[in-house]
């Protein structure tokens, strides 16, 4: 097994390894354990949330990963997010105060003294969006957060930063894969140094978040699969996971696959062996149906 370690630079001091491991949908009592294995497995990044309300559990992995791997905190890559409020679920908007607020009960949770990506996670926080990312800026500036950034952001979220005169984010985590390619907003942020970040890879693979309560958009007739992808992967030797997780690298884009199965776990991170060539490359850039599957939110250029 070769462990893929490719980092991709989001600022000038902090670069974002290629393959994190994701933990949407791990409940905090299996968190650590979870994130420790990863760690020892070789994942230097991880991702949470504190909408994922993990971040405890996630803390605590990475204390025992470190232990376990004798690594330093400065070894791993640590990314989570604001919780911007959602008006239509009856939240409040945060504020800029109560963003700082969110950011240091995060930390807290986390047991760490900064993190080395803070987004905040999508666009609803609508009015307040701009103040959000007025306090992401000052964490930065504090040495908080390494990098900050945003998630489910398109295009006129990004513009509206950028009339307002403020720095832009390093980058967006978005849904990415054969099935979802976006390449107007991914051209977008090519154009404005915004990286993106891949998440739910996987989602193509006709057994993703397939198990109850796993929170998926997929319908029935989307599990068919038609074989395409399974077929190129055959002729690479890898499984159709490492297939697609192959294609995020090698478009670019730092991938965070999250299992709780270590042969998986192991899988999803060794990507080195094989390339994808461009025949292959043609075929699944043809496979893009437009919007995700893993937020109802679709396109995210709708939300106001
Ligand atoms: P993934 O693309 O990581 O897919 C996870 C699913 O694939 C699970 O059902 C998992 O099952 C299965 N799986 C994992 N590895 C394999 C494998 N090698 N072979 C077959 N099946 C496999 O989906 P996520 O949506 O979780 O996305 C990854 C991460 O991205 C999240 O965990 C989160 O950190 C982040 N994310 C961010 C979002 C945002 O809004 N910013 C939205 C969604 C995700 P099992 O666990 O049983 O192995």
């Amino acid at each position: 097994m070769t462990v893929f370690q490719k980092a991709f630079p989001l600022n000038p001091s902090t670069a974002i390894p290629s393959v994190g491991f994701g933990t949407y949908l791990i409940a905090d009592g299996d968190a650590e354990n979870a994130v420790r294995t990863a760690i020892s497995l070789g994942y230097r990044h991880i991702d949470t949330a504190e909408v994922y309300e993990n971040e405890k559990g996630v803390g605590a992995g990475i204390q025992a990963g470190l232990s376990e791997t004798g690594l330093a905190r400065e070894d791993i890559f640590v990314t989570t997010k604001l919780w911007p409020g959602h008006a239509a679920w009856g939240q409040e908007l945060k504020n800029e105060e109560k963003t700082i607020a969110a950011f240091n009960a995060s930390l807290e949770r986390l047991g760490l003294d900064y993190v080395d990506l803070y987004l905040i996670h999508s666009p609803h926080g609508g009015p307040e969006r701009l103040n959000q990312w007025r306090a992401l800026l000052e964490l930065q500036r504090v040495g908080k957060a390494r990098s900050i950034g945003v998630s489910n952001f398109g295009e006129k979220h990004l513009e509206e930063i950028k009339a307002a005169g403020l720095a832009l984010p390093e980058a967006n985590q978005i849904e990415l894969h054969p099935w979802s390619q976006k390449p107007t907003l991914v051209g977008y942020m090519k154009d404005h140094d915004i990286a993106p970040i891949a998440y739910s890879s996987l989602a193509p693979l006709s057994t993703w978040r397939i198990e109850d309560g796993q929170d998926s958009a997929k319908t029935e007739q989307m599990r068919i699969s038609d074989g395409v992808l399974a077929s190129i992967a055959a002729k690479y030797g890898v499984t159709e996971a490492q297939l697609l997780l192959r294609w995020g690298v090698q478009s670019g884009y730092p991938v965070l696959p999250k299992s709780l199965n270590p042969e998986r776990m192991r899988q999803n991170i060794d990507l080195d062996g094989f390339t994808i060539d461009d025949g292959d490359l043609a075929s699944m850039k043809s496979m893009d149906r437009g919007g995700g599957l893993a937020w109802s939110i679709g396109d995210p250029s709708y939300i106001d």
